[in-house]
C-alpha cells in the first residue's frame, strides 16, 4: 500500500525528521488559505498522486504570491497528471500540498529498500539526487552507494556516517544526517514499511545550512496492515484500481492484466498455473481473481461480476481445485451468477477436489451452457479456442 507525499512527510515529521512547513488543500480557495496560514513569501504547490516524476510533468510549481498559489492549485486540481510513472492515462489530482519553498543548495537521493538478495533493509544513497536519479543509476552507477542494515543490530551511527561521507555530507551536516537516517529507519521498522524514498534530501537555507526532506515516498507491507491502524487510515482508494478495491471488500484478490480471458481460481499457485497454461496455448489472461478458500456461492457471484466489469473479457475460465472449498458451492455460485448477471460470454469450468461429483451434477442439471473441462490444460485450451472464435 502506498501513501501520498504529504502523508509521508507528516509521518516523518512525527519522527523528528525535518520537512517543510505545509498543509493539504482540496480546492483552490483552501490552497490560498493554507499558504496564508503557513506564511513565508515563496510556496510550492505540489499535486498529490501516488506517482513520482511530477516535477517534470508540471505537478510541482514554485510561486511567490498567494494569488499564484490559488491559480496554480486551481489549474492542478481535477486534471489528469501524466508522469513517466503513471502510464498514459495519468492520475486525477484530487488534492494539492502547499509548502514553504526552500533555498536549495544541493539535492541528494536517500532510499531505504528491502534488498531481496540479502533480505535486509538497505540504504541506497547518491550525491546526484533530484529529478534525474534514474539516469544517474543507468549512466554512472558508481555514484550510488549502498549500506546493508543488520536487522538484529539495527542501523548504527558509523554506517550513517559512512553513507553521509560517501555522498559528500560533512561538518555540521554530519550529525543531522545520522539522526535523520536513524529516524527514517525507526519509522520504517515501526510501521512495517517496505520502502522509504527521499528524493530529494536537500541542503537548504542561507547561511545556516540544514538538511531537509523535500519529497518522500513510502510503501507498506499489505500483510502487516492488520496491525497498522494509523497506516491503513492513510489509504487513498481513489489511487487504486476500483475493481481491486471492490474485490478486497468482498475478501477476494483481483489483479488486472491486459488480455481477454477472465480467470476465477482458488489460490495464488493455481492462479499462476492457470495464467501459464493460457499463455502456453497462445492466449492472454485479462486478470486473475482468487476466491480463496471457503468461497460461498455469493462470493463466486461477486467474483463473476467483478471480472465482467472489464469490457475486454471475452470468456471466463473458472479453475477450482477444492480443498477447503466445495465444488457444489462453486457450481451454485456460477449458476446464481449466470441468472443474476445475464452473463453473455462463455464460461469454461474445471472443477476438481471436494464434492466434485456433486458440483458437476449441479452444472449439468442447470440447463445452462457451461463448457466443462477435464483438467487445467484442457480448460486453458478451450478458453483460448473460445476467444479465437
Ligand atoms: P517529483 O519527484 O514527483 O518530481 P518532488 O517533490 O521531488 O517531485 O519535486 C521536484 C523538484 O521540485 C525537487 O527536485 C526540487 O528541486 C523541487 N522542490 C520540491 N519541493 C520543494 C520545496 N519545498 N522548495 C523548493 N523546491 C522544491
Ligand atoms: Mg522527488
Amino acid at each position: 500500500m502506498n501513501i501520498h507525499e504529504y502523508q509521508a512527510k507528516e509521518l516523518l515529521k512525527s519522527y523528528g525528521v525535518p520537512v517543510p512547513v505545509g498543509g493539504v488543500a482540496y480546492s483552490d480557495q483552501q490552497a490560498a488559505q493554507v499558504a496564508e496560514e503557513i506564511g513565508g513569501n515563496k510556496w510550492v504547490v505540489k499535486a498529490q498522486i501516488h506517482a513520482g516524476g511530477r516535477g517534470k510533468a508540471g505537478g510541482v510549481k514554485v510561486v511567490d504570491s498567494i494569488a499564484e498559489v490559488q491559480k496554480t492549485a486551481d489549474a492542478m486540481i481535477g486534471t489528469h497528471l501524466v508522469t513517466h510513472q503513471t502510464g498514459p492515462e495519468g492520475s486525477i489530482v484530487q488534492r494539492v500540498w502547499i509548502e514553504q519553498a526552500s533555498d536549495i543548495k544541493k539535492e541528494f537521493y536517500l532510499g531505504f529498500v528491502i534488498d531481496r538478495g540479502s533480505q535486509r533493509i538497505t540504504i541506497i544513497a547518491s550525491s546526484e539526487g533530484g529529478m534525474e536519479i534514474e539516469e544517474v543509476a543507468k549512466a554512472t552507477p558508481e555514484k550510488i552507494v549502498k549500506e546493508v542494515i543488520d536487522p538484529a543490530i539495527g542501523l548504527l551511527d558509523f554506517q550513517c556516517r559512512k553513507v553521509a561521507t560517501a555522498i559528500g555530507l560533512k561538518g555540521k551536516l554530519m550529525p543531522q544526517a545520522v539522526k535523520l537516517m536513524k529516524s527514517i529507519y525507526r519509522c520504517m521498522r515501526d510501521k512495517d514499511a517496505l520502502q522509504a524514498e527521499i528524493n530529494p534530501l536537500a541542503i537548504v537555507g542561507n547561511g545556516d545550512d540544514k538538511l531537509m526532506v523535500l519529497d518522500a515516498k513510502f510503501s507498506f507491507d499489505d500483510n502487516a496492515l492488520y496491525r497498522q491502524k494509523a497506516v491503513t487510515e492513510m489509504r487513498d482508494l481513489a489511487e487504486e484500481d476500483p475493481k481491486e478495491v471492490e474485490a478486497s471488500g468482498h475478501g477476494l484478490n483481483y489483479i488486472a492484466l491486459d488480455g481477454n480471458i477472465g480467470c476465477i481460481v482458488n489460490g495464488a499457485g493455481l492462479a499462476m498455473a492457470s495464467l501459464d497454461a493460457i499463455t502456453l496455448h497462445g492466449g492472454r489472461p485479462a486478470n486473475f481473481l482468487d476466491v480463496g478458500g471457503g468461497a460461498s456461492p455469493e462470493k463466486v457471484t461477486n467474483a463473476c461480476r467483478i471480472v465482467l466489469e472489464d469490457p475486454n473479457v471475452k470468456c471466463i475460465l473458472v479453475n477450482i481445485f477444492a480443498g477447503i472449498n466445495r465444488c457444489d458451492w462453486i457450481a451454485k455460485g456460477l449458476i446464481q451468477a449466470c441468472n443474476s448477471l445475464q452473463i453473455k460470454v462463455p464460461l469454461i469450468v474445471r472443477l476438481a477436489g471436494t464434492n466434485v461429483e456433486e458440483g458437476r451434477k449441479i452444472l449439468a442439471e442447470s440447463g445452462l451452457s457451461f463448457i466443462t473441462a477435464e483438467n487445467l490444460d484442457d480448460a486453458a485450451a478451450k478458453a483460448v479456442k473460445t476467444v479465437r472464435g
